[in-house]
């Protein structure tokens, strides 16, 4: 268990850090989330890596909501993930808003302006893009960038006074067109738009771009290390060079690679889509990569956490299977969903030499998994049954452990019954099945001494209770949804959904409450839907039994 395990880049980074004395050996991460949409699993995994890191260091976790865009902003998004980390099991220490910044930001663009390392462009953003270059020809002066001190301080502060339209003006930092790096020629620091945020109401006219806040933010908070993705790599030297020439705290960026997963897509902007194009019934549907979404289908937060730990992080780009996903789920929902019984697929058993009206209560436990069952429920039981309708073959072959003409069974807690004969309906659909039971063949205390191979689940006709059970497949049919032609949503599975109206589950089921898993014996692991209702459960099919991944594992070694 307790296996010493290598340290990854950035523990590498920080035990070199504490080891120097850099900021007294103080550790503070942070975790920056845009509020432009819900969380989904790539993000877990940055609020994971930047968690547990100040964990491990003794040091403490800021959450600050990057709302630098008025436009796709708002509250829900906040609240929603407030509630995921919440949810996911961390706790942050402090709750902050780079818009409550928007003054300090201010006043760095001033400094950076009076130092003669800023300036406000009239230059439409074509000409900006235009004059920049590309990375094989360096970028050219626009005609504004000579302008004096006084002239930018001036025009950026009539900027803030909304006295200009959206897009007519732009500040500047003036470091070096001919920079190989195209984010260090000239890149923008403030835009203007009149718009509504949803903080600072209508204050502003003006807002930060990501570089000008970003780096500022972490250095206004003394965040030691600021840890973010890959793409951010050749933002480094402006995220440094800003720091330095406003010289303010010299907090630190770190990049490691983001999390991609197959049969799905991970950016919020492609999940809106699906949202507002109803492809999905909102952003917490199960078949969502979101944790929202991931809740409700059943996940759990250790099996997110694990499945995190599990991915480590890496400087390189890759995709993780979403089999390990579904692996890390059933692992944990092994050890600790409860065992119940439902049948999705019915067809009745009835059990000849049974006596007429009897029933008896059976008793199953919770948790073979665990020592002691983790208690157990009653289940009743009576002669007649429904039972899965693939556990009967009318011409079964030979190695078909369930029940046919001829064959024994085993009844999940309960008998051993060997059927007799069946019926048809008009369609030749099988509808009845007719057993005989063995009456010392009980579980628990069988005398028959008699050995049969299957064991069927099963629930008592007259006890049955009924629920609407969700099945969920992929979403994308593709591997990568992005490599399909044309639009990513047209790799969109028609059938990632199946619906089963009716179906008979123990009554003990009625006691099931959302968030808790159950294993459905032999058809999988299933939790309550959070929309269902006492006059109609809905249950979600978190994941089924069969361990693909492990099997695929095995066999690539
Ligand atoms: P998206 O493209 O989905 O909108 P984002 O990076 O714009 O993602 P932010 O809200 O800006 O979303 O991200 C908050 C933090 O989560 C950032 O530090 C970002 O690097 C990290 N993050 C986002 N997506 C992933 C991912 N797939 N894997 C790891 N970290 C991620
Ligand atoms: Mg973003």
């Amino acid at each position: 268990m307790n296996e010493e395990k290598s340290l990854n880049f950035l523990e590498e980074i920080i035990e070199e850090d504490i080891r120097n004395g850099k900021n007294d050996g103080r550790v503070l991460t942070r975790f920056p989330p845009e509020p432009n949409g819900y969380l989904h699993i790539g993000h877990a995994k940055s609020i994971c890596l930047n968690f547990s890191l100040a964990q491990k260091y003794k040091g403490k976790t800021n959450l600050r909501f990057d709302d630098t865009n008025p436009i796709t902003e708002n509250v829900e998004y906040v609240e929603s993930i407030k509630n995921d980390i919440r949810w996911l099991g961390f706790a942050w220490e402090k709750e902050l808003y780079t818009s409550d910044y928007f003054d300090t930001l201010y006043q760095y663009a001033i400094e950076l302006i009076k130092k003669g390392l800023a300036y406000v462009d009239d230059s439409t953003s074509d000409e900006i893009a235009a004059s920049k270059g590309s990375p094989t020809e360096p970028g050219k002066p626009t005609p504004y960038r000579s302008r004096s001190v006084e002239e930018n301080l001036q025009l950026f502060q009539e900027m803030k006074e909304g006295k200009y339209p959206d897009g007519s003006k732009v500040l500047r930092a003036k470091i070096d067109l001919e920079n190989p790096n195209m984010h260090m020629r000239d890149p923008l620091l403030y835009r203007i738009k009149h718009a509504h945020h949803h903080r600072t109401g209508d204050k502003w006219y003006i807002y930060p771009m990501y570089d000008f806040a970003h780096g500022q933010s972490d250095s206004i908070e003394k965040v030691t290390h600021s840890v973010c993705t890959l793409e951010f790599v050749p933002h480094r030297p402006l995220y440094d060079w800003l720091i330095n020439h406003i010289g303010i705290f010299p907090s630190k960026q770190y990049e490691f690679a983001r999390l991609n997963m197959t049969y799905t897509v991970m950016s919020k902007r492609r999940l809106l889509q699906l949202v507002n194009e109803k492809h999905v019934e909102g952003w917490d549907d199960p078949r969502m990569p979101t944790i929202s979404g991931l809740r409700r289908r059943g996940y759990t937060p250790a099996s997110i956490r694990n499945f995190c730990e599990r991915i480590g992080i890496a400087k390189r780009e890759n995709v993780i299977d979403v089999g390990l996903l579904e692996f890390c789920i059933r692992e944990d929902l092994n050890k600790t969903a409860w065992r119940r019984m439902a049948v999705l697929d019915p067809i009745k058993l009835v059990i000849t030499n049974y006596p007429e009206g009897q029933e008896e209560i059976l008793h199953g436990e919770n948790n073979p998994e665990v020592e002691g069952g983790e208690g157990g429920r009653n289940i009743p039981f009576s002669g007649a049954l429904w039972i899965e309708r693939e556990d009967f073959m009318e011409h079964a072959p030979k190695k078909f452990f369930r029940l046919g003409p001829g064959l024994s069974v085993r009844l999940k807690n309960a008998y051993i019954v060997t059927c007799d004969e069946f019926e048809k309906d008009s369609k030749g659909n099988i509808t009845t099945i007719y057993c005989r039971y063995i009456p010392n063949s009980k579980s628990g205390e069988d005398t028959s001494g008699l050995k049969v191979k299957g064991t069927i689940h099963w629930v008592s006709v007259p006890h049955a209770k009924t629920a609407e059970v969700r099945l969920y497949d992929r979403l994308f049919q593709a591997e990568n949804p992005l490599d399909t032609e044309g639009d990513f949503k047209e790799s969109i599975n028609p059938t990632s959904l199946q619906i089963l109206e009716k179906v008979y589950i123990e009554p003990d089921l009625l006691n099931a409450v959302p968030g808790k898993g159950y294993q459905f014996i032999r058809k999988g692991y299933f939790t309550l839907d959070t929309r269902s209702k006492p006059d109609h459960l809905v249950f979600n099919r978190t994941v089924g039994l069969r361990d693909t991944w492990a099997k695929e594992a095995k066999k690539n070694g």
